[in-house]
């Protein structure tokens, strides 16, 4: 069903009237790594509201390395990202980990994330599959490009046609970068699917220093948007505090790609 062989144009989602794949402008997905607080959700959307971006992102159940490190803020961060994002004309993204979760985040994000470390989680995949909400599918950290798209392929079979393939780099022999991002991966996938594609630098390089090549690079190569972590204080964040970007830093990253965010 993921196939361009099945059908051969580009799908375009129309999520409350932002449009994403095919012929529409390439799309910005911001926003924090985790929610948490109402201060710090007011502050990133409407910062990155007033810059333009229509989808803000905000982890309220968090897939942390370690059982000790913060959680995420559960219910009370959907509420809050959910009404924080309307609030500021937004869309609402979201990680769901759990196929337990899957009713109350579709009831208050927008979209559904699937995590890289989720990819693999075929009754998840298919829990999201049967939800009316469109879906942010991950690549996994060593998952093959093959294995991305037969999970994409398990929302689809579920009846649920609106999934977003996001690259997020995968685990290799490199320790300069936190994950090595595959741009092949990107412009196979849009070759051999129909569905919009984006690239998460953030998680990729792991350091703030390389998100404007590789968001310039993944735009070359045919993403329809980047994903990109924005935080208040990314020194005092509660996760990701090495490459999240700051208000100025996001400034900067959105200045060097407005060429390439306006091209259709
Ligand atoms: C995230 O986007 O919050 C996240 C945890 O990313 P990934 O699943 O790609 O590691
Ligand atoms: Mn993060």
């Amino acid at each position: 069903l993921v196939s361009r062989k099945v059908k051969s144009e580009d799908t375009v989602l129309d999520i409350d009237g932002v449009r994403i794949g095919g012929d529409a402008p390439p799309i910005i997905v911001a926003g924090p790594c985790s929610i948490e607080s109402e201060d710090q959700m007011e502050q990133t959307a409407a910062f990155l509201a007033a810059k333009g971006v229509k989808i803000l992102r905000g982890g309220a159940y968090k897939p942390r390395t370690s059982p000790y490190g913060f959680q995420g803020m559960g219910v009370d961060g959907l509420i809050l990202g959910s009404r924080v994002a309307k609030e500021h004309g937004m869309l609402f993204v979201t990680e769901v980990m759990d196929t337990r979760d899957v009713e109350i985040v579709a009831e208050h994000a927008d979209i559904l994330q699937v995590g890289a470390r989720n990819m693999h989680n075929f009754a998840l995949l298919r829990e999201v599959g049967r939800s009316r909400r469109p879906v942010l599918l991950k690549r996994g950290l060593s998952a093959t490009i093959e294995e991305w798209l037969y999970a994409a392929e398990y929302i689809l079979s579920e009846g649920n046609s609106e999934v977003i393939l996001c690259e997020r780099g995968i685990r290799t022999y490199e320790k300069w970068t936190r994950n090595t991002l595959d741009l092949s991966a990107v412009a196979i996938a849009k070759q051999e699917t129909h569905l919009p594609v984006i690239v998460d630098v953030t998680h990729a390089a792991g350091r703030r220093d390389l998100l404007i090549p590789l968001a310039k690079a993944a735009l070359a190569v045919g993403a329809d948007g980047i994903h990109v972590e924005v935080h208040p204080s990314p020194a005092t964040a509660l996760s990701d505090n090495e490459q999240q970007l700051d208000f100025a830093g996001y400034d900067k990253f959105s200045d060097s790609l407005s060429g390439l965010l306006r091209q259709p």
